[in-house]
This record gives C-alpha cells, structure tokens and sequence, in this order.
C-alpha cells in the first residue's frame, strides 16, 4: 500500500513521458490531471506529436516498462494488430555497415506506430480512477506563491481558468516551458548541452509482396563516419510496413519514389530493397528534420521552484535514430516513482539527480555516436576516439559472432549499461576478433 503523497497533481503534455508521469502519480496523488492541448481519443496521430508519423521504434527496455506500469498492455497491443518479433532473430541489424549474427535471446520485441502506442496507452491511462484528462487546453502559465509552484492556468473551450495543484509536471516536450517560468520567476535555467546533428527523415508507409521478407520483421540499416545515410523497416498493424530514410549531418533524404527507392539500393541489402521496390504505396512521403540534440543538465541547478518537475524531451531531446526517447521517458517515470516513494522533501533535487543517472548511458550511446559521424567539428578527446574504435571493432566482430552482436543489442536496446561492451568476455571475444 503506497501512502499518498499529495491531493493534487497537474501533467503539462499527454505525449508518451506525459503518459507515464500520470500513471505512476496516481499511485501518490489523490487526483491527477493531464492537461493536453490537442484533442485526445482519436487513432493517437495528432498535431502536437507531427513526429509520430515516423518509425518510433520502443526499445526492449522501455517495453518492459511500460509492462510494468500497465500490466497486460502488450498483450492487448499484440491482440490489436502490433507485430511481435523475436529479439534478435526476426530483428536484422546492419550497423556500422556490418549485418550482425542472428542469435535466439528469449526476448520478444512490439513493433507499431506512434500513434498505435501512445492510443493504448491514453486509454489505459482514462481507466485510472483518479486520473482526469482535460484537453484541447493551451497551458497559459502557472500560479505560483512565494516562489513555490501552486498550480497551472489553462486555456480551453470555458476560458481561462487556473487550478490548483500541489505538483506540476512539464511534459510538454522539446517545446517543454519549463526555462522561461524559471527565468521569470527568478531562477537560473539549467546549462546545456547540445550536438548539432542535422537529421532528417522521408518516410513512407507501404504494403509489401506477403514474406517478401521472409521472417524479418523489423530492419535497422545505420549510418556510420563516411556513410551519413540509414533507414529502418518496421513491420506495423494494420499489414503495413512503415519504412523511414535518415540521413545525418544534413543530408537529407530523396521525397520522390525513385530517389527513395535509390537510396535503399545504396544503403540496404539487395532482398530488402527489392521488397520495396515491389511494394504498394499507402500515401504520401513525409519528411522531419531535426537539428539538435539537447540535454538540459537540471540536475546541477543549486535551486529549484518547489512544487514542479521536469520529464521527457523537456529534459533531454536525442538524435532520433538511436530510438531511445520514449524508452528514456519511461526511465524518468521509474525516476519519479523511486523519489516519491521517499516523500516530497528536496523532492525536485533528487529527482534530477536520479533522472540524470538514468539518462546517462543512453546520453552518452547517442551523443558519442553523433560525435563521431562529425569528425570534424566535434572536440573529441583521445578516449572517445579510442571508444569509437573499439566500437567499430565490436561492429565487425559482430557480423560472424552472435554473442558479440547480441551483447551490442542489449545495450542499445537499454537493458545493459555500455560498460557491458567491455566486459572481459565481450572484450576477449572483440580482440579475438
Ligand atoms: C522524427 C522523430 C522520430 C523519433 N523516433 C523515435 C523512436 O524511434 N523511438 C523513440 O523512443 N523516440 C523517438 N522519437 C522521440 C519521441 O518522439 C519522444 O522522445 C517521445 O515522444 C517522448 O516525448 P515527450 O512525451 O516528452 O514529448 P512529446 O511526445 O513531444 O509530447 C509533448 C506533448 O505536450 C503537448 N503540448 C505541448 N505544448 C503544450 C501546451 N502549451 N499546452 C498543452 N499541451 C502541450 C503536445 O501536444 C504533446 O502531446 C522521435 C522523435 C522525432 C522528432
């Protein structure tokens, strides 16, 4: 029996992190709302999240997660039409311009859309008792005394109105407000650090010839230094195959079908990008860009407004093809579970604080990778180059040895921290090579 913690809580955002926030203040909170600003209910393909038409794949970290905040949901998503796939056998992994060995783990992967994931979950979130949803509503700002947060002002439909609450959450994303409320309340903002990384996405949904991929279900091509180009096939409901081009450092990616379907032929395996060729098309190609990553480092502010907390892309927004946002968002939940259940005093301090550890390794997986496609602006140090190299080496290695390229699938996939990579097994078997 958790004891509660407070009678009110306010979540800014209804994207995924805002999801997950909800779910576990309900355990501490006699009443939760999350305030949202599109309209919710639909399919989950809305305004506010434009990305969401573009491959979002959850990593098996994030999905055991979501497992445990919502027990029975990837039974019910699988029930509903998401594709499993067997971890890391119906997974194809070409990284670094290397195929990896396939090799049984045990673990199984959900494979959909963005907006199929985050339905689910909204609609597990609306069955939550004391949790209520109010969208449609423009967050104006929020109501504090004293220096302290007391509540939010909202804008919908009936006007203006502010409620109180004894905790807000920012979970409204990159565009998150958190930096102009602490600059106008007297606050210093958090130091930043950002990674140029000039990404941007074509993606288009089509249908292919039945097993023109054989028992594939999801296939990841990399970009790697001197090759800025990837994509990613991922088998989603609905029968569809949901095929996004990324390219790093700005290139960007073809929006016409014969470029596409080039740029497959330069980046893919022959078979894979044949199925493409012989697919039909569902629509139209969408495109994104996306310039920065950026971690807000709130973790070293000495104050803080009592009575906020930060979550998701507001704290930290990835290059998005390392496909970590979501999974990190639903860390952050486990983040603020663990630091609620030790009450709310200093609550904002050690909640960055354990936010920050966990964000860690998937920080420094995508900042080093994004690094080391731009040699030559990045100030890398001996060590990260050093690292780069013995990743390259572990990427090679991982073409002929299972063992290799499952240990590199967990700790991109979250569930082992990177210095798994350097274990004396793993090591032995990279030297070996
Ligand atoms: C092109 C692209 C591809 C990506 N691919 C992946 C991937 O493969 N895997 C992965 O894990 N992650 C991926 N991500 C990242 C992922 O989308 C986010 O990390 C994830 O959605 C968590 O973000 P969030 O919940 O913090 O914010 P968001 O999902 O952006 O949600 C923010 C919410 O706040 C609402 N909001 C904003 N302002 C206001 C306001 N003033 N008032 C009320 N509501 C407001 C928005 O409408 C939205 O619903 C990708 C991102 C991009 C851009």
């Amino acid at each position: 029996m958790i004891r509660k913690t407070g009678e009110h809580a306010i979540v800014l955002g209804a994207g995924i992190s805002g999801l997950l926030a909800a779910r576990v203040l309900t355990d501490f909170y006699d009443r939760v709302t999350l305030v949202e600003r599109d309209a919710l209910g639909g399919d989950g393909s809305r305004k506010g999240v434009p990305q969401g038409f573009h491959a979002h794949s959850l990593l098996p970290r994030g999905l055991q997660i979501l497992e445990e905040l919502f027990p029975g949901l990837t039974g019910e998503m699988l029930a509903e039409g998401a594709v499993p796939y067997e971890m890391i056998v119906q997974l194809r992994m070409i990284i670094g311009g290397h195929e990896f060995a396939k090799m049984p783990t045990g673990d199984t992967g959900v494979s959909s859309t963005r907006p199929f994931l985050e339905s689910h979950l909204l609609r597990r979130v609306r069955g939550l008792p004391n949790l209520a949803t109010t969208d449609r509503s423009q967050v104006g700002g929020l109501a504090t005394r004293e220096g302290r947060v007391v509540g939010v002002r909202i804008a919908g439909d009936d006007g203006e109105r502010e409620i109180p609450a004894d905790l807000v959450i920012d979970a409204m994303g990159r565009g998150g407000r958190t930096l102009a409320w602490l600059e106008s309340m007297g606050f210093d903002r958090p130091q930043e650090e950002t990674v140029k990384v000039e990404v941007a996405y074509a993606t288009w949904y089509l249908r292919l010839p039945e097993r023109a991929l054989g028992e594939d279900r999801m296939i990841i091509v990399g970009t790697y230094p001197g090759r800025p180009k990837g994509a990613a096939l991922c088998a989603v409901e609905g029968d569809r195959w949901l095929v996004t081009l990324g390219g790093v450092a700005g290139v960007r990616p073809p929006v016409d079908p014969e470029g596409f379907f080039a740029w497959l032929d330069e980046v893919a395996p022959a078979d894979v990008a044949a199925a493409v060729r012989a697919a039909e098309p569902l629509g139209e190609i969408g495109t994104a860009r996306i310039p920065t990553s950026v971690r807000r480092r709130y973790e070293r502010l000495s104050r803080f407004p009592e009575g906020l907390l930060v979550t998701g892309d507001a704290i930290c927004n990835f290059n998005p093809i390392y496909g970590q946002g979501m999974s990190v968002g639903a860390l952050y939940a486990l983040a603020m579970r663990e630091c609620l259940r030790e009450g709310t005093g200093d609550l904002a301090r050690r909640y960055f604080a354990a936010a920050a550890k966990a964000l860690d390794p998937a920080w420094q997986l995508s900042s080093g990778a994004d690094l080391a496609l731009r040699e030559a602006e990045a100030a890398r140090t001996p060590l990260a180059r050093m690292l780069n190299a013995y990743l390259g080496r572990l990427q090679r290695v991982a073409a002929h040895d299972p063992q290799v390229a499952v240990a590199f699938s967990r700790v991109s996939g979250l569930l082992d921290p990177p210095s798994a990579l350097v274990r004396p097994a793993v090591l032995w078997r990279a030297l070996r090579g």
